[in-house]
């Protein structure tokens, strides 16, 4: 197995006849997915997503793939392949249409609506190129292929990418439901055929890895859904989502069955529904959704609502709920069904979230006491299949936290594929398909880009590490009024504090600290204000660490007399 090492250099030229693949993000992390392939000179991007803030990253809205590697040579790129429409494979795309807004974007027909619309909001008009399952199209020196596979979002494409270095089979995220609701299950025909015929480089969805055995079928949550609704004394309120039409679909029924009627809250539930109704994807019978202000005229138990923020979302509908923050006010009787897991890092907030709810007399069903919820991705079990029927010549393992790209890598190795044959990559760096062999050549810059308050990049790590100072630590302003030519204080400085130690006489011993601090830098004759206030913030944070074992972000302000 082929690891990337922790001194990797810039890669060298890409060999005439090579084919080079650099992952920009999800590889070594869940979310923000992107890898780049290049090829005579010319780059195919296979999607653009963002990733979700944790709580380490105070005020970030999303972060996205670093575009610099990419950002001279944007004309170049032939197309930007969106295998399906969770943020975390096209978020990032406005972002990267607003440096090049005509990049072909290529994907299927729901895929592209949801990316129109999101689109709309940024307001970029982009080139849209429609595609199927069996569609066969070449961009540049890439012949694509494109072939059905199964997930938590309709019309979700593989890719395969012909060219003159190899074949390269991009599954996307997929599980394989053998009963899918649209009965479009993962075209294993089609992974088979393109195995026949040689696929050279594999790159296979790790977020199941892990998992041993299969993923269940969408349609084994019916009885818990049909349990729930057959029991609910009051209304239902359904958070999923708002792109799991499927989901929804189960519900939508389960609903009409029982006489309820439905009302969709959240503005992306609301927006993605109705693209999904209006293409057909979701189908709802006649009368069966009402406004909002419409089924709250209804008795309580005719009413079923469909909202956001099964993450625990601060600002998404169910949060509000919970926080009384939201109209609709959840009570005794209430039923809330949680038809989703936990996306890494949300544990705590859904747990929250699951506590205020049960407060105000909720009763929540929820993974963890019923079946509403099944992944979205292969398991292991299913992995070891893909790999028996495509034997590939060399695998790379995609979309996954370390620990996910090596369980996926072993799945690999266990069925035969040669261990130098199998590549762990982790966001930047490069490998390079040459004469039929994969391998790591180098690394390019691929850190985080912040996106904060629309801004982005405007944040940064040093940002990011004030912020946890501010909120662990609190802040100390210090307002000293000095006589440059003595370097004495003028007047006694003043301490403004703020989440840190509030005893009045507290800062008494610091004032002596700011004095010889003061002397010494008269001494050697620096009177600038800022290389006062650099010299102070240093010398009182030393001050503070040593008499409260505390590091308080200090910001001193030299006035000059
Ligand atoms: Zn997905």
């Amino acid at each position: 197995m082929s690891h990337p090492h922790p001194e990797l250099q810039k890669p060298p030229r890409l060999p005439k006849n090579g084919l080079r693949v650099v992952g920009l993000g999800g590889l070594g992390e869940i979310g923000r997915n992107m890898t780049v392939f290049e090829h005579h000179g010319k780059l195919l991007i296979v999607d653009c997503g963002v990733l979700f803030p944790e709580e380490h990253q105070p005020g970030i809205d999303v972060i996205l793939p670093d575009f610099s590697w990419i950002r001279d040579r944007l004309d170049s790129v032939v197309g930007l392949v969106l295998t399906h429409g969770h943020e975390d494979h096209i978020g990032g795309v406005p972002y990267l249409l607003r440096e090049r807004a005509d990049i072909p974007v290529i994907g299927s027909r729901l895929t592209l609506a949801l990316i129109r619309e999101k689109l709309k909001e940024h307001r970029i008009v982009p080139k849209l190129h429609e595609v199927s399952e069996g569609d066969r199209k070449p961009y540049g020196p890439f012949d694509l292929e494109f072939l059905a596979v199964n997930h938590s979002i309709p019309d979700g494409l593989a890719v395969g990418i012909r060219t003159s270095a190899g074949t390269v089979l991009h599954t996307g995220d997929f599980k394989m439901d053998q009963f899918p609701l649209d009965r479009r299950i993962t075209d294993l025909r089609g992974f088979a055929r393109l195995g026949e015929e040689g696929v050279d480089l594999f790159l296979t969805d790790s977020t199941n890895a892990e998992v041993p055995g299969f993923t269940m079928s969408e349609r084994d949550l019916a009885p818990a859904i049909e349990q729930v609704f057959r029991t609910a004394p009051r209304r239902i309120i359904v958070s999923s989502f708002a792109s799991h039409v499927h989901r929804i679909q189960q519900v939508l029924d389960t609903s009409h069955a029982h006489g309820r009627k439905v009302a969709f809250v959240g503005r992306s539930m609301v927006r993605n529904m109705g693209v999904a109704q209006e293409l057909g994807y979701l189908k709802v019978p006649k009368g069966l959704i009402v406004p909002l202000d419409q089924l709250e005229k209804l008795p309580a138990h005719k009413a079923t609502l469909v909202c956001t923020g099964s993450q625990g979302e601060p600002m998404a509908a169910l949060a509000r709920m919970a926080n009384r923050d939201h109209k609709i006010r959840v009570g005794e009787g209430d039923t809330i069904l949680m038809a989703s897991s936990a996306v890494p890092g949300n544990e705590n907030a859904i747990s929250g979230l699951i506590n205020n709810l049960s407060r105000w007399g909720a009763q929540v069903v929820h993974k963890g006491n019923a079946k509403v919820h099944v992944s979205g991705h292969a398991s292991a079990g299913e992995l070891v299949y893909c790999y028996n029927i495509v034997k590939p010549r060399n695998v790379m393992p995609v979309h996954g936290e370390w620990r996910h790209l090596k369980a996926n890598a072993d799945l690999a190795i266990a069925t035969g594929v040669p261990e130098d044959h199998v590549v762990i990559a982790e966001d930047g760096v490069v490998v390079d398909l040459v004469e039929g062999h994969a391998k790591i050549v180098g690394k390019v810059r691929a850190g985080n880009v912040y996106v904060d308050a629309q801004t982005v990049g405007g944040a940064t790590e040093a940002t990011l590490k004030d912020r946890r100072t501010l909120a662990e630590e609190g802040v100390v302003t210090v307002l000293a009024i000095v006589d440059a030519d003595t370097g004495t204080l003028a007047d006694p400085p003043d301490f403004l504090v703020r989440g840190f130690v509030h005893e009045p006489n507290a800062f008494d011993p610091a004032v002596q600290v700011i004095e010889k601090t003061l002397a010494r830098a008269a001494a050697e004759g620096i009177g600038d204000p800022q290389q006062l206030e650099q010299l102070l913030s240093r010398e009182i944070g030393r001050w503070a660490h040593r008499a409260f074992r505390r590091s308080p972000l200090i910001i001193p302000l030299v006035i000059d007399a």
